[in-house]
């Protein structure tokens, strides 16, 4: 493997910290739609960002992105230089990391020009409607019907756990439109935007004590059949785009890295029996096992990096990334909060509150990020069978129609 970065890789580097450095002053506190106020300088960061070629990259110029020629070096420097000046990367989120993606591979010509420029300038905000009551870990049994009358797709049923619904304008979402067909086979990829009549959304409140995701229903919502993303029937193998990309955002080597640090710090200036919680051999000792667990995740960034330079698939390698990071930013999280004593059991809610209550807010965050996007158990049997080729796990049997 070669760790040394090219001349003109490194002279990137220095370009992109002068950048930062000069510009440390615009880029906005608030790096998500938390609230729902969309924050002015979130949007005028993301400008500048996309203008420099910072943000959305590898979007085409002509959807409204920095239209650069893709390199994994490039990406891989760019979330090192934002982590190590502690800066915001711009819009992010299921639009922008998830969906854009999914619909510059297999979107209509007249879907990418309408949707991704608005969602790349984070001026439209997108939420997920896949998991329904019955269908979280089995996604495929979903069962919000689809039904197609003339040019229009009507649509009758109820998500679940919908991150951001109640503040976003669209839905990306899957219905199952061939009722008779086998589960994977009659599925559908459809946009919705979320003022159409019959949409009802009831937000549900976390553990975090803010209401981060909801309930959907759908009581015979209309939606022009042109909304469909790909074939009719076909939308799995897209979905599964959305679910690649979803994975690849969650559990990050660079994150857990940032969180590595914050720790630290936190370490640092706190104090425990009246010194420095870093020099608490305990305390000290988990530090030193997640640092390994850190450098062990950089590691396999830097394996998948490899893979992808070369142009090979990266298999069920990506999926340890989303499974190890997230355990380990959860790890992070509490070995902060016990290094803070007492002052780490406050909680006032919200990620921009004082330093012992952000890390409350992060540990029970992250908690939720090992669910969601494919729990932790379902990851790992994805790993054991189709990567260390373990047999696969039973089946539940089908119940007998005649049995009593
Ligand atoms: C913070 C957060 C945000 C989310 N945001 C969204 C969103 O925006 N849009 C959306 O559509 N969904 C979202 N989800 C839902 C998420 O995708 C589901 O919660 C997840 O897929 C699990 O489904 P479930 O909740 O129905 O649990 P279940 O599938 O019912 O699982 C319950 C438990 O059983 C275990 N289990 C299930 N099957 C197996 C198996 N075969 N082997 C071993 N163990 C198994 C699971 O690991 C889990 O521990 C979010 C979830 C969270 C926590």
């Amino acid at each position: 493997m070669e760790l040394e970065y090219s001349a003109d890789h490194e002279a990137f580097r220095r370009m992109l910290r002068a950048f930062l450095e000069n510009n440390r002053a615009r880029a906005p506190r608030m790096r998500t739609f938390a609230s729902g106020v969309v924050d002015p300088a979130l949007l005028g960061w993301q400008k500048l960002l996309i203008e420099h070629g910072y943000a959305a990259r590898g979007v085409p110029r002509e959807y409204g992105g920095a239209g650069a020629d893709p390199d994994p070096l490039i990406a891989t420097i760019i979330a090192e230089e934002f982590a190590q000046a502690r800066l915001s990367r711009g819009v992010s989120g299921q639009g922008l990391d998830m969906l854009v993606p999914t619909l510059l591979e297999h979107g209509s010509e007249e879907q990418k020009r309408r949707y991704v420029p608005p969602t790349v300038r984070g001026e439209m905000l997108w939420c997920q409607g896949y998991s329904e009551p019955g269908a979280g870990s089995d996604l495929a049994s979903l069962r919000t019907r689809g039904r197609v009358e003339g040019d229009t797709l009507v649509m009758d049923g109820q998500k679940i756990w919908t991150s951001t619904a109640q503040f976003a304008q669209m839905m990306f979402a899957l219905v199952r439109t061939e009722a008779d067909a086998p589960k994977h086979a009659g599925i559908s990829y459809v946009l919705v935007p979320m003022d159409t009549p019959g949409i009802t959304v009831r937000p549900l409140k976390t553990m975090t004590g803010e209401a981060e995701f909801n309930e959907v229903f759908f009581d015979a919502v209309r939606v022009p059949l042109e909304n469909l993303v790909g074939k009719r029937g076909e939308g799995w193998k897209i979905a599964n785009t959305t679910l690649r990309h979803e994975r690849n955002m969650l559990g990050s080597a660079s994150t857990s890295v940032k969180l590595f640090e914050s720790a630290r710090s936190t370490m640092r200036e706190n104090r425990v029996d009246g010194r420095p919680a870093l020099e608490n051999p305990v305390l000290r000792g988990r530090l030193m096992a997640l640092q390994a667990k850190t450098l062990a995740m950089k590691c396999h960034a830097m394996r998948l990096l490899t893979c992808q330079l070369r142009g090979e698939a990266a298999g069920v390698a990506g999926l340890v990334t989303k499974l190890n990071g997230c355990q380990l930013n959860f790890d992070l999280a509490g070995l902060a909060i016990d290094a803070l004593g007492e002052a780490g059991i406050l909680y006032r809610g919200g990620a921009q509150s004082s330093e012992a209550t952000r890390w409350q807010f992060h540990y029970m965050f992250q908690l939720g990020l090992i669910i969601g996007g494919g729990t932790a158990q379902i990851q790992k049997n994805i790993i054991a069978e189709r990567g260390l080729g373990m047999p696969r796990e039973p089946r539940p049997a089908v119940p007998d129609p005649d049995a009593r």
